[in-house]
């Protein structure tokens, strides 16, 4: 199967930080984010460095006193999220497929009981 993703840059991912912590991303664009971030410490750095600033200014008026030390993990478990979203897509494009050549298989049967009769 053909990816969808290319290859992202540093510079492109870096840029695209704040698309992604903004969920203004598309599930193949999440994708490849999140595959460069796994790979690419440079880039996990300045993720969570950009998380926890932006999760800091939102602290100070509506965060709870319990989640302030959770930044990185809170980081970890929407990459895992992410990345759970991007397989459960996959899987629903399997299925589908599935789906159409059942429905082709069963066009064809009842085509040739028409026929027959
Ligand atoms: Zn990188």
């Amino acid at each position: 199967m053909k990816k969808k993703f290319r290859n992202l840059s540093c510079y492109e991912v870096q840029h695209s930080i704040k698309q992604y912590l903004l969920d203004e991303m598309t599930i193949e664009e999440a994708e490849g984010f999140v595959k460069h971030i796994r790979f690419c410490d440079v880039c996990r750095k300045e993720l969570e460095e950009y998380y926890a600033f932006s999760s800091a200014l939102m602290q100070l008026d509506s965060m709870e006193e319990a989640e302030k030390g959770n930044f990185f993990m809170n980081i970890e478990k929407r990459l895992e999220r992410t990345e759970a979203s991007v397989a459960r897509q996959k899987a629903d494009h399997r299925n589908r497929r599935f789906a159409y050549v059942f429905l082709a298989l069963l066009f064809a049967a009842v085509m040739g009981v028409s026929i027959g009769v």
